[in-house]
């Protein structure tokens, strides 16, 4: 699988393309929705995956859903999920917002607002909860997989360097 990312919007949020075969995948839709565009055209867009419902991360899932007869995949639709290309799991955690998910690929993760490099997401805005976001952390935690982590915004990090370096675990 190939991963591009292309920064989106004002607040410059990960958008992240994924190829695999002839087949592609659109993660968080922040805005921009040329540049999306282009970057999936001659690919068949086999879904929309949606980490969770900022205006930062789907600015621009109604002009891809309108352009694109496609599936969003989110917190409604938890657990392993197939398409034609990819195989992956749509795992919740809350506490940025209520419905935080993470998308797992085999040892990659999209983690969304829930994790970033050095840092977590915020929890003091509508549908936030510290406790839920502990809760998610310590969920994280016990994993054994050592994660690739692709986040909601800045540069990409690892599950082991986050539970060396991240000061919020
Ligand atoms: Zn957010």
């Amino acid at each position: 699988m190939k991963v591009e990312r292309l920064v989106v919007g004002l607040i410059e949020t990960n958008c992240y393309v994924l190829y695999q075969n002839d087949g592609c995948l659109v993660v968080d839709p922040g805005d921009d929705y040329k540049k999306i565009a282009q970057a999936i055209e001659g690919y068949e867009l086999e879904g929309i995956l949606v980490t969770h419902y900022h205006f930062d991360h789907v600015g621009a899932l109604s002009d891809l859903l309108k352009h694109h007869c496609t599936k969003v995949f989110n917190f409604k639709t938890l657990g392993m999920q197939k398409t034609n290309n990819f195989t992956f799991e749509v795992v919740l955690n809350k506490g940025h917002k209520e419905d935080c998910v993470s998308f797992i690929f085999d040892d990659i993760m999209f983690s969304g607002d829930f994790i970033f490099n050095q840092g977590i997401g915020r929890t003091d805005l509508p549908g936030g909860s510290d406790v839920e976001m502990q809760k998610s952390l310590a969920n994280l935690k016990k994993e054994t997989k050592d994660y690739t982590i692709y986040p909601g915004h800045g540069p990409k990090t690892t599950l082991s360097d986050e539970l060396k370096n991240n000061p919020y675990f």
